[in-house]
């Protein structure tokens, strides 16, 4: 099985390459029509007077986005439905294969074969599970991330580049999702009654350490991330950090133009690893009071604590499936955990049984954790307006950003499947908010 499998892997890698090398050579032409104008002007109706209206304004800006553009971003970002439903879809059936197969099995007996030390055997599981579903959903994958963002130009990384991010991915998977793994199988055997309460603090506290490490030693894996160090951009950014009692003293960059073109900026890390972020194309093509509106969004995040609230919401979600997980594992493995060779809760064969019911849980739990994002962004919008008095700039950035987000969406469509909120409702906050602030952007008014 092992022989066969490397023979797949290989030809499925040189039938990517082929095809990733023409088409990146192929499109790099083209990029400017389909990005969203950079240089955009405060329409007519946005200009401050007694007429202002918030709707009109909010319209003036969206009839700046040319025809093409909008066509492609709305393609763009639908055809991400559909991916939800087919990455969901192959998991469940990738992960119900390793069971029915008996392949999983086969992996156990495999380790055990190689180690006597259990332990050792549970992280040899592990990883022989990573590298097969890794193996088995590269179609999707190399057609999700690298095919298509070339399709819509928002790629920037040659298949070579971009296959290395996915083996560095893969390695940082298998080491801490393995030591994950052990850990949860260890707590299976010495507390059979109450591992899914252990489970579920012990997985919480591996995500906290997580995301305290991500800015320090997982980014700098894929990209360089600089203190940034001109002060005509940094300088009105730590004035507004000053002035909203953000003990910052940096502002980081990020070369994100390694592998898109995606304008962004975000906060990330815990406690003492926080740290706010912009991304070069933002720093490339936004303009200043763009910068600052979004900077002033995402000073809102950190304000306003939304990483904490997230790891607590994220505990609530851990909570429920484990619970959840406890019934799922006894039902399953009572009906068919013979048939499948899997010997109980804490044969590490059980694990794509975890994974398949997991898949199942957020899957269906996609709009909550949707709006959970969607509303601290809201809230992190409307600190930024009045943190940084740039409506006009976040009209200008909400427009940028449309070049991967679809800009006016349904009210329905934008609860169940945004996690952010559209391009349309950012214009029209910050044009409400411009509407209620006049006087600040008159100047016959100022002294
Ligand atoms: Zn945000």
């Amino acid at each position: 099985m092992n022989t066969r499998l490397g023979l797949a892997l290989l030809f499925a890698l040189a039938f990517c390459f082929a095809i990733g090398s023409a088409a990146s050579a192929q499109q790099t032409t083209s990029l400017s029509d389909r990005q969203m104008p950079s240089v955009i002007t405060i329409p007519a109706e946005a200009q401050p007077s007694d007429s202002f209206s918030a709707e009109a304004a909010t319209n003036a800006y969206l009839a700046q986005i040319p025809a093409a553009a909008r066509a492609r971003s709305d393609a763009y970002f639908e055809g991400g439905y559909w991916l939800i439903l087919w990455d969901f879809l192959l998991a469940v059936i990738v992960y119900w294969a390793l069971l029915r197969l008996g392949w999983s099995a086969r992996m156990r007996r495999f380790a055990e074969h190689l180690t006597r030390v259990r332990v050792l055997q549970n992280f040899l599981y592990w990883m022989q599970f990573m590298l097969i579903t890794f193996v088995l959903t590269f179609p999707l994958t190399a057609y999700e991330g690298f095919f298509r963002e070339w399709k819509y130009g928002l790629a920037t990384q040659t298949f070579g580049a971009w296959m290395g991010d996915q083996i560095k991915g893969l390695f940082i998977a298998i080491i801490l999702g393995g030591i994950v793994a052990v850990v949860l199988l260890e707590i299976g055997r010495w507390l059979p009654n109450t591992w899914h309460i252990w489970g579920a603090i012990v997985t919480t506290s591996f995500m906290i350490v997580a995301i305290m490490i991500a800015p320090v030693f997982l980014l700098p894996l894929f990209n360089k991330v600089t203190r940034l160090d001109d002060p005509k951009v940094t300088q009105p950014i730590l004035s507004m950090a000053k002035a909203n009692g953000i003990p910052a003293h940096d502002v980081f960059e990020v070369d994100a133009s390694r592998q898109t073109t995606r304008m962004s900026a975000n906060v990330s890390g815990f406690g003492k690893t926080m740290r706010i972020t912009l991304n070069d194309n933002l720093l490339r093509r936004g303009s200043a009071e763009e910068i600052q509106s979004v900077m002033g969004h995402e000073m809102g995040h950190y304000v306003l604590h939304h990483i904490y609230k997230d790891v607590l919401f994220l505990f609530v979600v851990t909570v429920v499936f484990f619970a959840l997980l406890r019934w799922g594992l006894r039902y399953s493995l009572a009906r068919w955990g013979m048939k499948w060779g899997v010997q109980g809760t804490t044969d590490p064969a059980v694990i794509p049984l975890v994974f398949l019911i997991a898949t199942i849980f957020f899957f269906v739990l996609t709009p909550v954790s949707n709006t959970q994002t969607r509303t601290e962004e809201a809230e992190a919008d409307m600190f930024g307006l009045n943190a940084s008095r740039q409506p006009d700039g976040f009209a200008q950035a909400a427009i940028h950003l449309g070049e991967y987000r679809k800009m006016s969406p349904g009210s329905v469509e934008e609860w169940i499947l945004f996690d952010h909120p559209s391009g349309r409702n950012r214009i029209y906050r910050a044009m409400r908010w411009k509407a209620e602030n006049l006087q600040l952007f008159q100047p016959s008014q100022k002294p």
